[in-house]
């Protein structure tokens, strides 16, 4: 779910006035220099949410251009058609995911739909009436298996829409524990867990390490929470030392390889939030080639996006 209009007020100004700093380093020029007339590297993003306003998809294609970005596009089911002719229009630009409720008694069949519409994986699934590991949902992921696709997850804390209404949400629902079952189960997902399991960073990061069809994107509020000490994360991951590349993508031994980049963010933030994971990088010493493979290189690979 994205923040906007939650973290929006109380972070945003804080952001966009150090990415307008960062002015002539924009994030994605200090990631892969290009020049005036090449462009800077591809940025692939797991986390942007479809939204209905008029001109979005034109905002969109117009960002993707000026950037070098591809979104993965987490579209609710009733817009599936035109992200879906979006997508075949534009593949560069955009790669099409499906939100179903996993509690809705014809999620599968709304899968096979989207399917033959070309969309090319789920999420982002949150708000569920049981955990993510719950039997219930096993035809679901049986499914995804089968077609091999990706599947982001929210992960964590979740956001409350109305105070004054009872409602039946849990973020102990959506723990990123319960993500290891269905890797492990399922393995031809790749399972992606949205904002890193926010507050439980540590769960997330290890059951990452140990199933290498686990990912996870560091939106959210947690790198407004940590902007301050983020060199943290080196304590979480943390085994780069011990080589643990072999199923790795692009056999790359660093720990920080099991994130990929994702904005949950408005069009206008994406820049912000990639400035924030250049913080990242910068605090925890990421070598080049992982920030590489987070900003766009694994999921390029996933995806299957050329160029
Ligand atoms: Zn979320």
């Amino acid at each position: 779910m994205s923040r906007r209009g939650f973290l929006g007020a109380a972070s945003g100004a804080a952001i966009t006035s150090s990415a307008r700093s960062l002015g002539k380093h924009s994030p994605f020029g200090a990631l892969y220099p290009g020049s005036a007339d090449k462009p800077a590297g591809r940025i692939v993003d797991m986390h942007v949410h479809f939204d209905q306003k008029p001109g979005f998809l034109d905002d969109l294609l117009r960002l993707a251009d000026r950037i070098n970005l591809t979104a993965c596009l987490l579209t609710p089911f009733a817009n599936r058609q035109v992200v879906a002719d979006a997508a075949k229009q534009h593949p560069r630009q955009i790669v099409p995911f499906g939100f179903i409720d996993l509690d809705a008694p014809d999620a599968v069949r709304q899968m096979e739909e989207l399917r033959s519409l070309g969309f090319r994986g789920l999420g982002e699934l949150e708000f569920v009436k049981k955990p993510y590991n719950d039997p219930s949902y096993f035809p679901v992921y049986e499914l995804a298996n089968r077609y091999g696709w990706p599947v982001l997850f929210h992960t964590g804390i979740v956001l409350r829409k109305n105070f004054d209404v009872p409602e039946d949400v849990a973020s102990g629902r959506m723990r990123p524990i319960h993500l290891e079952e269905i890797a492990r189960r399922f393995p031809k997902i790749t399972v992606i867990g949205a904002h890193c399991g926010n507050p439980e960073y540590e769960w997330a990061a290890e059951i990452a390490r140990w199933n290498p069809n686990v990912f996870f994107d560091l939106s959210g509020s947690t790198l407004t929470k940590m902007h301050g000490r983020l060199a943290e994360f080196q304590k979480i991951f943390w085994w780069s030392a011990l080589n643990w590349s072999e199923r790795t993508p692009d056999h790359d031994p660093s720990a920080f390889v099991k994130l990929v980049f994702g904005s949950d963010s408005d069009l206008s933030g994406v820049e912000s939030v990639a400035s924030q994971y250049q913080a990242l990088f910068e605090a925890c010493d990421v070598p080049e080639r992982t920030r590489r493979m987070i900003m766009g290189g694994t999921l390029s690979k996933l995806l299957g996006l050329t160029d």
